[in-house]
């Protein structure tokens, strides 16, 4: 980023995980620090890169959440970092469009060559209930989560006197028996032992660890026998394993499996349902560039097939795998002939039908790779970028209980050595010297003491909230992302737009949910008028909840219709002729409404509705005033819920506000409130707040057509 602000970089790299922040040290480190920092850019929604072979550490309490993390600020300081989440990728305008946070409109920036490297997500959506439901192992919040559930369980047990209960809050179900499944499990198991002395109501027999996978070994990653060893080894200790099991379905409380077992439990881990980024599944699509399962396919040198500057690494990439002990030929690009008959005879070093896989030590080595190639480029370099050929050096996998299984390099073991391996190799891959320390402090502590049992719980964004706006405050702006619903405590709201006001929000009335439900964007910009009281809900719940309720859909669908742009009001104005727009509402209204007066009972108030059947009525009060509207729902409710008796006032009801206008308000004013309102109907008024008329598009439709007009 210059000086004058611009946001333009000849490398944006997305995303600040392994592949992100390796590739940009490894560019950072050829170039000038100036230069770098003013051509080379790192993007990424969290300020810190996660070191994920240690969260099962994290969620077994051996380990500070504090210390598996880096802030990246740090770990690539001769480059700009930019923090904010990507919305959008816009591969013809070589555009990035991205979300910095609550106060700050969105950005776009600018870039010569992009760098995908944003990892995957998890999608837990093919087994009901799971979503909901489980919880997962991908960030620091969900391991230092999982390790507050655990503790939070066992409090929980020591006040039940149910065995039922009990069983249920101290079985543990882990879904996946990968490496992630596998070091969770025992992590759990570690835990929970290493804490019992602080529960002594809690016996062994009370507490179950449970394993659920798919295939018929656990450690799909490393070998069968290793598998099987790790089988014996955590079983040995008392978790139970399930081969060849699913999990089909979950509720808060139960878990069923494939072979019909239900267990009670409201603590399932879910360590699969691996997907691909969303951001890239919409871009491969919008570009055509092709995948391997969701995943980016890109040449031998990390490029994207077909795009000089797109670039692709880490769990998001498909890279070519190469070929085991295969000699890496001289460099040359993709599809190349080769240099002689010799060289036509030797074995490729790529497997065309191989890809990398999506593990740490691929995506942090194709980062340092994919680094190296582009400051070539940047350098001006003309030779050919370098092939990524590395092949792996082997898998771990910490089984818990100071064990662990390795095979590296083809060498295999196990037990106490593999784990001593383990911690000393995951150890030197930590990034930060400060970081590494920690953790063997950490280590050390958990050598000596019991893992700590603190429940600590930072103070989350609250899904509700309360927002206080002082006079003129805007609380979003047009054009800028949706992410809440809100309504009006106290106070009010202007929406507008470049032409001016365009409604007024007042207590009471909400605002948000056209954008939430479509286009995802504000129309329109928001400001208090007057100290103002919101209270907001978060899209996502905002979501959850009108896609759960199809009538609370249909009322958020309706009255998101009163969110029309000036151009919209006036085509619909344009439908209705010119001289009906001139008239006077007192020309057009219904002068004899049916009305309910606040000294009817509800009983009276039946029989009309009985006669009149019109959903709503104008309400007087003895004065002969207007105080608003009464639906007929409101007296049917009161009735069926027992809350008032037949002979009750329909005073005792709350009547709804509606907007009330007199009776000399031309059609075209009339028209722009009513649209406005998202009602059916206006009432009109005299300046004393008796009730003249009531107007409805149907008395204006019916005026169209009189040819006295
Ligand atoms: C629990 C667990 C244990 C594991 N254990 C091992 C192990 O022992 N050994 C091993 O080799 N591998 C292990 N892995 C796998 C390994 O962590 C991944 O392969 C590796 O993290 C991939 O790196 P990456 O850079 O491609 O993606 P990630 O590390 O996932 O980084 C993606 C980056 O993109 C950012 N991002 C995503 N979306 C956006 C957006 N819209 N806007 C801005 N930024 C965005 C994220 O914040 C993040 O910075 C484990 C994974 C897990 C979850």
């Amino acid at each position: 980023m210059g000086t004058d602000n611009r946001f333009d970089f000849d490398v944006l790299i997305a995303g600040g995980g392994f592949a992100g922040v390796y590739c940009a040290q490894a560019i950072a480190r050829r170039l000038p620090t100036a230069e770098a920092r003013q051509r080379i850019a790192i993007v990424a929604d969290h300020n810190y890169m996660v070191f994920q072979p240690m969260l099962a550490e994290v969620a077994g309490s051996s380990i500070s959440p504090r210390h598996v993390v880096n802030p990246i600020r740090s770990l690539c300081r001769s480059v700009s970092v930019l923090r904010g989440a990507i919305t959008d990728i816009d591969l013809p305008a070589r555009t990035l469009a991205l979300n910095a946070g609550l106060f700050t409109p969105n950005l776009t920036v600018r870039y010569n060559h992009l760098v995908l490297a944003l990892g995957g997500i998890v999608d837990l959506s093919r087994v009901p209930g799971m979503p909901e439901h489980a919880f997962l192992m991908k960030s620091i919040g969900d391991a230092q989560e999982l390790r507050g559930a655990v503790i939070d369980r066992l409090e929980e047990a020591t006040l039940q006197r149910d065995e039922a209960a009990i069983k249920r809050l101290l079985t543990f179900v882990i879904v996946g028996g990968g490496y992630s499944g596998v070091e969770t499990a025992g992590q759990i198991l570690d835990l929970i032992q290493g804490i019992n002395r602080f529960y002594p109501r809690i016996a062994r027999r009370d507490y179950r660890v449970v394993l659920v996978h798919s295939g018929p070994h656990l450690l799909p990653e490393i070998s069968e026998d290793l598998g099987r060893y790790c089988e014996k080894n955590i079983s040995a200790r008392g978790v139970e394993i399930f081969l060849n099991t699913r999990v089909t379905s979950m509720t808060a409380s139960t878990v069923t499996l494939s072979d019909g077992r239900v267990f009670e439990s409201h603590t399932v881990v879910s360590t699969v349902g691996n997907a691909p980024h969303p951001l890239l599944v919409d871009l491969c699509k919008k570009n055509n560039i092709p995948t391997e399962k969701a995943r980016v396919i890109t040449d031998e040198s990390m490029r994207v097939q077909g795009f000089e500057n797109l670039w692709a690494a880490g769990d998001c990439a498909a890279v070519p795998m190469a070929v085991k002990g295969a000699k890496p030929s001289a460099a040359s690009p993709a599809g190349a002939a080769p240099a002689s008959a010799g060289a036509a005879m030797s074995v490729s070093p790529f497997d065309p039908r191989k890809y990398c896989p999506s593990t740490a030590q691929f995506a942090y080595r194709q980062g340092i790779c994919l680094g190296k190639n582009i400051a070539a480029i940047l350098k001006g370099s003309s030779a050919p970028p370098h092939k990524f050929t590395f092949t792996g050096l082997g898998e771990l996998a910490s089984i818990g209980h100071q064990s662990a299984v390795a095979d590296i390099m083809g060498l295999r073991f196990s037990g106490f050595i593999a784990w001593i391996m383990w911690r000393t190799i995951y150890l030197m891959k930590l990034p930060g010297l400060d970081r590494r320390l920690r953790v063997v402090i950490d280590w050390t502590l958990d050598l000596f003491f019991p893992r700590d049992i603190t429940l600590l719980r930072a103070r989350t964004t609250e899904v509700v909230q309360e927002v206080h706006l002082e006079k003129g405050d805007t609380i979003f702006h047009a054009g800028e992302p949706a992410t809440s619903f809100y309504v009006v405590k106290s106070g009010r709201i202007e929406l507008r737009d470049d032409t001016g006001p365009v409604m007024s929000i007042c207590p009471g009335e909400h605002f948000g949910e056209r954008a939430l439900l479509h286009d995802r964007k504000w129309r329109f910009t928001a400001t208090a008028t007057e100290p103002t009281t919101l209270v907001s809900l978060e899209a996502k719940v905002f979501q959850a909840i009108s896609g759960a309720s199809a009538s609370i859909h249909e009322f958020f669908e309706h009255s998101s219709q009163q969110y029309l742009s000036r151009q919209q009001i006036d085509s619909i104005k344009k439908t209705v002729s010119p001289e009906v727009l001139c008239l006077k509402c007192s020309d057009v209204m219904s002068k004899t409404p049916i009305t309910l007066r606040t000294t009817d009972t509800l009983a009276q108030a039946l029989a009309t509705v009985v006669k009149h059947p019109f959903n709503s009525f104008p309400l007087l009060d003895a004065n002969e005033k207007l105080i608003g509207l009464i639906t007929q729902s409101q007296i049917y409710d009161a009735l069926k819920d027992g809350d008032l008796t037949r002979e009750s006032l329909v005073e005792k009801l709350a009547p709804c506000a509606i907007p009330t206008i007199q009776g000399a308000t031309l059609i075209d004013d009339a028209l722009e409130t009513l649209m406005r309102s998202g009602r059916n109907k206006l009432l009109i008024a005299d300046s004393d707040g008796k009730l003249q008329g009531v107007l409805t598009p149907i008395d204006l439709l019916g005026r169209e057509g009189k040819p006295d007009l």
